[in-house]
């Protein structure tokens, strides 16, 4: 790395950290996952920017803080299997699988999720699964085996009202859920912690801008842009 792009990394962390990024897991997760591996090439350069990037075919990744907050506020351990909703790129099912044991991710669009799968093997990223499916629905069972529950989900495309009910039945007891909610433009990133069976606490993180949640799978470019738009 020469030393102009060191210097963008750190100039990036020191900022991580005045917004309220302390956890060191997260912080050096933030530092070591190579974000310009995940964007178009005539964008390197504003990789280490805290500036949500668009990544081809309407979509985007997401802006740094943004997921150093969702990431920190999930509470990782390395022993916490967690799922994804919403893989994207894969930039930051990097970032989980830097610090917790295994990301279960989910993407709708099937074209994304290759480039994201190849990206992450280029990287070497290997705790992670990956499947093109509606990830509203929770992780499904795949030749008998049931993955749920799961320590931790993360969702990074926006509910309108509330969390998908599949996705709460597969949280276990004591875990931790972030999912942006709410309408276009009036989006609150959110933490929901199932204390018990029945009960949980809910707390506002940041207003955000994310896609929706969208249903079904979809194969064709068409149907992306489609889906961006709407
Ligand atoms: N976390 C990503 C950004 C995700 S953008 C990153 O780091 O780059 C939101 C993604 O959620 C989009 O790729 C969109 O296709 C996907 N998505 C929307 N609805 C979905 C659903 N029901 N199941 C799985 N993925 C979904």
């Amino acid at each position: 790395m020469n030393t102009q792009a060191a210097n963008k990394r750190i100039r990036l962390l020191m900022h991580l950290r005045q917004r309220g990024i302390t956890d060191t897991g997260v912080l050096s997760a933030m530092e070591r996952v190579a974000r310009e591996a995940f964007v178009p090439d005539h964008l390197t350069d504003q990789a280490w920017e805290d500036m949500a990037l668009p990544i081809g075919l309407g979509q985007t990744i997401s802006q740094p803080l943004v997921v150093a907050t969702m990431t920190q506020a999930l509470e990782l351990t390395d022993m916490d299997k967690v799922l994804e909703i919403g893989t994207g790129c894969g930039y930051q099912t990097a970032i989980l699988a830097y610090i917790c044991r295994r990301v279960y991710t989910i993407e709708r669009h099937k074209a994304l999720l290759e480039e994201a799968e190849a990206r992450l093997n280029a990287l070497r990223v290997r705790n992670f699964t990956a499947i093109a499916a509606d990830g509203m629905k929770g992780w499904p069972v795949i030749n008998g085996i049931q993955q749920a529950p799961f320590d931790k989900i993360i969702v990074t495309a926006a509910a309108r009202e509330k969390p998908p009910a599949a996705l709460f039945d597969q949280l276990k007891v004591g875990g931790v859920m972030v999912i942006p909610v709410g309408e276009p433009g009036e989006q609150m990133l959110r933490r929901y912690k199932r204390e018990t069976e029945e009960s949980t606490a809910i707390r506002d993180l940041m207003p955000v801008r994310f896609v929706p949640l969208l249903p079904d799978v979809s194969f064709g470019v068409n149907d992306m842009n489609a889906a961006v738009s709407s």
